[in-house]
C-alpha cells in the first residue's frame, strides 16, 4: 500500500512534526513531501518562525509595572466581592 500524503495531511501533522512528536516513519514521509512541495516548505518555515517567537514571548517574565497593576486590580475585585457578599 503506497499512501501519498496530501498537503492537508502534512499541515495537520505539522505541529507534532515541529515538536518532534511523530514516529520516525511518519516524519520521514512528511520530509519527503516537504522536499517536493514548495508551498508546504514555505508553510513549515513560517510555522517554525512563528512558534519560536511565541515561545520567547511566553517565556519572558511579566514586567513589574504590569504585575503591580494586576495585583491592585485583583485585590480591588476580591475586596468588592467580600464587601457585597453576606
Ligand atoms: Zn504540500
Amino acid at each position: 500500500m503506497s499512501e501519498t500524503k496530501t498537503c492537508q495531511d502534512c499541515i495537520d501533522l505539522l505541529a507534532d512534526y515541529v515538536d518532534e512528536a511523530l514516529p520516525a516513519d511518519l516524519k520521514s514521509r512528511l520530509e519527503e513531501h516537504f522536499g517536493g512541495c514548495q508551498p508546504c516548505e514555505d508553510f513549515l518555515s513560517t510555522y517554525r518562525a512563528t512558534t519560536s517567537v511565541c515561545r520567547k514571548v511566553m517565556a519572558r517574565a511579566m514586567p513589574d509595572s504590569v504585575a503591580t497593576k494586576l495585583h491592585a486590580f485583583l485585590r480591588q475585585e476580591i475586596g468588592k466581592d467580600k464587601a457585597s457578599g453576606g
